[in-house]
């Protein structure tokens, strides 16, 4: 249906599909497995108590502490409304609309096609070998034109590193040409990967993260941006004068002291242990075919009857992520670490379902 107003906008915002987050699906159930939040709530306090004024554009205090904890300079650090709005800082600042294009390897994160949907980028993809690692010849072949490629490491939803000589062979082909982009958004569970060491070998490299996962602030909206000063001051350009309010920078501060971060990595070593008690439970399930190994906090896995399986627990209010639609992921379901009373909550769903062999004999 086109009304005058529709008409008025953008030709690729109206083609556009917006990215389906786990919010916007919606469901009504108790045991919420699908948006790889962490799952109980950290506490704060609001220190800042008037907000007649503007806040400071990048707060001081943290670009100071998430670059001690990233082990950087303050000037290769930015602050944003998070990891989502450093995709799309990036493809603003690098990308000409209608000439540059973005490539990225699915199965993988959403937001890299939405935000260049969203501003006219063209985007290329070149799936994931069998293994999840990046075939860099296919992406050799696409580069031309290509300003900014994301790969996502852990990747979100297969749960695996990508192979760090790999990153390196894509960094010296890309030199001079485009920014090669690191997702890190689950680097908390796994930081001995991290590649923030690397920023002084590669001018072109950058690296997202987040409060939301690991420091279990989700709803604050709070993001970083890690890269070499020069990166950094054109990403200062394009970004909004007053990207955080008073409140998220007040509470993000508080989430990187030293106290913060204790409880983060505390928090980091028990949802491990959780997670690979899921992943254990979940390999004696009849109707699971295939539990791929995480160094996140979610587990990706195979059904024989994934979408009678997401039905189920959908039906006992236990919401996972339905994967199924993603290159190489048919059958396929992510499922958030919770706690250890919500994840036996969907092993005892599943011990309800039918074993795999029965579904076969079934089709
Ligand atoms: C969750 C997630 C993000 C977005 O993080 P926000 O800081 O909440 O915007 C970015 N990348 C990946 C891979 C994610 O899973």
């Amino acid at each position: 249906m086109s009304s005058k107003i529709e008409e008025l906008a953008r030709s690729n915002v109206r083609a556009l599909t917006p990215y389906q987050s786990a919010r916007r699906l919606g469901g009504t159930g108790d045991v919420w497995l699908n948006a790889n939040e962490y799952p109980l709530a950290v506490p704060f306090e609001l220190s800042q108590q008037t907000l007649n004024r503007y806040p400071e554009c990048q707060p001081a205090l943290v670009i100071e502490r998430y670059a001690a904890y990233a082990g950087l300079d303050t000037d290769q650090v930015l602050v944003c409304r998070g990891a989502d709005e450093g995709i799309e800082l990036l493809i603003r600042a690098f990308c000409e609309p209608g000439k540059d294009a973005v490539l990225f390897c699915p199965p993988t994160y959403g937001m890299y096609s939405v935000s260049a949907e969203t501003i006219g980028v063209e985007y290329r993809t070149v799936e994931a070998r069998e293994d999840w690692q990046l075939n860099l010849p296919a992406i050799a072949d696409q580069l031309d034109g290509v300003k900014v490629v994301y790969i996502c490491s852990p990747n979100n939803p297969t749960g695996n590193l990508v192979n760090p000589d790999d990153i390196r062979q894509l960094l010296e082909m890309t030199r001079g040409k485009a920014l090669v982009v690191a997702d890190e958004a689950y680097i908390d569970f796994c930081p001995q990967a991290s590649l923030t060491g690397w920023l002084k070998e590669y001018p072109h490299l950058v690296i997202l993260r987040t409060l939301s996962k690991a420091f279990a602030l989700a709803g604050l909206r709070c993001g970083f941006t890690l890269a070499n000063a020069e990166v950094i001051a054109l990403l200062m350009k394009v970004i909004a004068p007053y990207p955080l309010s008073t409140p998220v920078a007040d509470i993000a501060a508080q989430a990187l002291s030293a106290e913060g971060i204790a409880v983060m990595q505390r928090h980091v070593s028990e949802l491990i242990a959780t997670r690979d008690k899921l992943i254990a439970d979940l390999r004696q399930c009849g109707c699971v075919e295939q539990v791929f190994p995480s160094e996140t906090n979610y587990v990706l896995a195979r059904f024989t009857a994934s979408s009678q399986v997401f039905k189920t627990l959908w039906d006992r209010g236990i919401i996972l992520r339905d994967q199924n639609k993603q290159p190489g992921l048919s059958g396929c379901l992510r499922i958030t670490i919770g706690t250890r009373e919500e994840c036996d909550r969907v092993i005892s769903a599943l011990k309800t379902l039918p074993v795999a062999s029965d579904f076969r004999e079934q089709a």
